[in-house]
């Protein structure tokens, strides 16, 4: 019985000291050097190459590093049978709702300008946005999206919310799937922190900018699939949208090549909304570690018939 490590550009060195911290018996093995392959029954995965969890004959159960599991739904090598996890803790939840409400602060404030101005040496204020004009729809409301609704509802912005089934939140007003267009009527900022299912897959397109109110701005923190990224040109040219602070892109990393880097009111993050902390995450790992042994369903296991 075996543990496995694989996640590319990470040291991984440092998920299995923790994770021995956590069960000092369990055996641990990190890619690619894999001595005993058939020997792994549970994998820890952030972004592995597709294909490369063929053969493990005995793999029971993977559970993605971070919240997001796109990278194993996509992973055809992977079998039916095997059960699909992903890490929600609190801190990660803490991140991304900072993240957005420090994008919604950016935006209102107009700190890219500032740094701009800064750096040609031209002094020149701009009236910041007022609150009553960023009325914050978040599309989502899961692990994350409830997380960010409620810190930006306490920061006293007027927030709403769309999911696929009711919901019930103090203070924010809620749609559910088949109420888009209520919902984006009241918007200003569009917050996406929806998961990437074939539903999802370029919800932020043209149509969608042009229903919010103005004036509109686009946060992406959900998958860069989610936008359609021609149609983010054309609507911040158009005026559908004042401008987007995106952390997540179709390609990452985002190509030097790229329309988004010349476009001053484009906000651009490396994925950095929220950052799985090893040392938080490892419990969830080992239980459900142990679980799988067992036979047992996992924290957090992921639906593959809803995809998310
Ligand atoms: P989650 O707990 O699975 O919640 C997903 C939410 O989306 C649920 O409220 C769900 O509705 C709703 N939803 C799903 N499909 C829908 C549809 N077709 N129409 C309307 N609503 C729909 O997901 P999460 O953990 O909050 O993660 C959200 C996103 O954040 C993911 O894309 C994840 O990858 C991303 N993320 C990004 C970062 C980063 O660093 N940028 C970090 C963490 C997570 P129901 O509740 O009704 O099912």
């Amino acid at each position: 019985m075996s543990l496995l490590l694989i996640a590319p550009n990470r040291d991984m060195n440092v998920w299995k000291e923790s994770i021995l911290e956590v069960d000092p018996n369990i055996d641990i093995e990190i890619w690619p050097k894999v001595k005993h392959k058939e020997r792994v029954n549970f994998a820890v995965s952030w972004r592995h190459p597709k294909n490369v969890l063929n053969g493990y004959s005995n793999l029971k159960a993977v559970t993605s590093l971070g919240a997001g599991v796109n990278h194993l739904l996509e992973d055809e090598a992977i079998p039916e049978h095997v059960k699909l996890a992903r890490v929600v803790t609190s801190s990660l939840k803490e991140q991304l709702a900072e993240y957005v409400l420090t994008a919604v602060l950016n935006y209102r404030n107009h700190t890219s300008r500032y740094v701009d101005q800064k750096r040609e040496g031209y002094w020149s204020p701009h009236d910041a946005i007022s609150k009553k004009d960023c009325v914050i729809g978040i599309m989502g409301l899961g692990e994350m999206g409830i997380e960010a609704a409620r810190m930006l509802s306490n920061n006293g912005y007027s927030v709403t919310g769309w999911s696929k089934t009711e919901k019930q939140i103090d203070g924010i007003e809620t749609f559910i799937y088949n109420q888009l267009n209520e919902f984006l009527d009241e918007t200003n900022i569009l917050v996406c922190m929806l998961p990437l299912t074939s539903e999802t897959q370029g919800i932020l397109n043209l149509d969608v900018f042009k229903k919010l109110k103005k004036p509109a701005y686009l946060i992406n923190v959900g998958r860069g699939a989610h936008l359609i990224e021609e149609d983010l040109i054309y609507g911040i040219d158009t005026g559908a949208l004042a401008g987007a602070c995106l952390d997540v892109f179709e390609e990452e990393p985002l190509p030097s090549h790229h329309l988004f880097w010349n476009r001053p009111k484009i906000m651009i993050t490396p994925h950095i909304g929220a950052v799985t902390d090893p040392k938080e995450a490892v419990a969830q790992i080992v239980e459900n570690y142990k679980r799988t042994l067992s036979g047992m369903d996992l924290i957090n296991q992921v639906d593959k018939k809803k995809g998310y």
